[in-house]
């Protein structure tokens, strides 16, 4: 029987329901920031990957999918989305147009790597690429995007790390201490380290193999090796992530696989008990040289991706079912075809305050009405009865803890803001 390529799966059932649910989650999401969405192709020239991400990162020396076609092509499918978007932007002309552009994306991704739990050949990334502002208020709005759609998620168990590379001068800096730190223990270090030495000794501080030896711990920091400008850029940073009350840890071990960040660079991890070792749920960070490497103009960016499979083995760690997240935020029903068209209205005034709303149409029963809001999952149910529409006085349940509350017409509004942005933020 013929069966799927190693490190692949097939995409039906509650998952399928799972990636449609989280789809529809980030393009409201998205819709909030003003980013756009973008679908560049599966294959580009091996060129884009091999010259312009990075020769030297695992990612492209060792993990391409690369092939010729009929033609005698070289392509690749793409092992990331950065290039890509970036390919487009410049081929597209789109830095000529009203910038800063945030761009989106959401698709597979090919790695020839080990397949394991939260490593597959074939993977889904949700990206976004952030162009045309050097701005540090950028790398922290793209850092609060991910905190952000994981609050959504209700996710508990996730830790920011960020770090600086700093800029071209200062990494030149650092790079060289690296350089004269590592030669005499080059021995000591594995062979990925030894060639990491000669191409980016950078990358010697990720590596997996060598992380726990004593050489490691006491490396030179990278803070020690800014410049002024880059340390002022980090410093904004961070006060930016206090400001929007995102915690996140300092890691100086935290350099990222591909060699065009400058700035910037943080991961999102999973800190949920027995997780396993592929707890990178997002990573990413400011790319200020890299259109300009791709052949375009200098345009900075700052970007960041976040692996679906490992995000959905996250959530289901943490009992959480994405499609409940999606649910209407009221039902609502008259207890007599006479209030029919209050509901009509009112549903209709909540909906357009941003609101999602269920309503019952058929004049069903009291008690089939609260079955049919468990059905649906709504989070609030309101009765509308005769002395309600007269009272102007309303009945607000919770649909979970059924607690009720009694609240005015003209306070609804503010009433389902603070309650549902309560949920939302625990
Ligand atoms: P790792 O160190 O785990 O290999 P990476 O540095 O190669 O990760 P990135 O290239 O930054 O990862 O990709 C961003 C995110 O995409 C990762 O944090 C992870 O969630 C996901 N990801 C990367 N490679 C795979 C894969 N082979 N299978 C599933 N998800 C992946
Ligand atoms: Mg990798």
């Amino acid at each position: 029987m013929l069966q799927k390529p190693k490190g692949t799966y097939d995409i039906y059932g509650d998952r399928a329901l799972e990636m449609l649910y989280f789809r529809k989650l980030v393009n409201a999401l998205m819709d909030k920031y003003n980013a756009k969405y973008f679908e560049t192709p599966i294959f580009e020239s091996s060129e884009l990957f091999h010259r312009g991400v990075g020769e030297t990162t695992d990612i492209v020396s060792k993990e391409t999918y690369d092939f010729k076609d009929r033609g005698n092509r070289d392509l690749t499918l793409r092992p990331e989305g950065t290039a890509g978007i970036v390919r487009s932007f410049i081929e597209n002309k789109l830095y000529a147009e009203n910038l800063p552009l945030k761009a989106w994306y959401l698709g597979p991704m090919f790695r020839y790597e080990r397949p394991q739990a939260g490593r597959h050949r074939e993977f889904y990334q949700f990206g976004l690429e952030a162009f045309g502002s050097s701005d540090p208020m950028m790398d922290a709005e793209v850092i609060g995007i991910i905190v952000n759609l994981f609050k959504i998620l209700g996710l508990k168990g996730v830790s920011v790390n960020i770090n600086t590379l700093g800029d071209k001068a200062s990494r030149e800096n650092y790079r060289k201490a690296l350089l004269d730190y590592f030669k005499p223990y080059l021995n000591d270090l594995c062979e990925d380290c030894q060639r990491r030495y000669e191409k980016n000794p950078l990358r010697i501080l990720d590596c997996k193999v060598d992380a726990d030896k004593d050489i490691m711990k006491s490396a030179p920091n990278m803070i020690d090796y800014l410049n002024e400008e880059s340390k002022k850029h980090f410093d904004k940073v961070k006060e930016y992530l206090d400001v929007m009350g995102i915690s996140y840890k300092v890691n100086s071990n935290i350099v990222r696989g591909l060699d065009y960040y400058t700035h910037t660079v943080f991961e999102v991890q999973a800190d949920i008990d027995g997780f396993g070792s592929q707890n990178t749920l997002a990573a990413g960070g400011r790319y200020d040289h890299l259109v300009e490497f791709i052949g375009g103009p200098s345009v900075p960016g700052v970007g960041f991706a976040v692996g679906l499979e490992r995000l959905f083995l996250a959530l289901n760690a943490e009992n959480i079912d994405i499609r409940e997240i999606v649910c209407p935020d009221v039902y609502m029903f008259s207890t007599s075809d006479e209030q029919k068209p209050y509901v009509l209205s009112l549903s209709n005034d909540l909906r357009m305050a941003g609101f999602n709303v269920e309503i019952d149409y058929n004049g069903k029963s009291f008690k089939s009405n609260f079955k049919q809001a468990d059905k649906v999952n709504a989070k609030y149910i309101i009765i509308i009865g005769e002395e309600e529409v007269n009272s102007k006085v309303l009945t607000v349940k919770n649909n979970e803890t059924k607690e009720e509350y009694k609240v005015n017409l003209n306070d609804l509004i503010e009433f389902l803001d603070e309650k549902l942005g309560d949920e939302h933020e625990d």
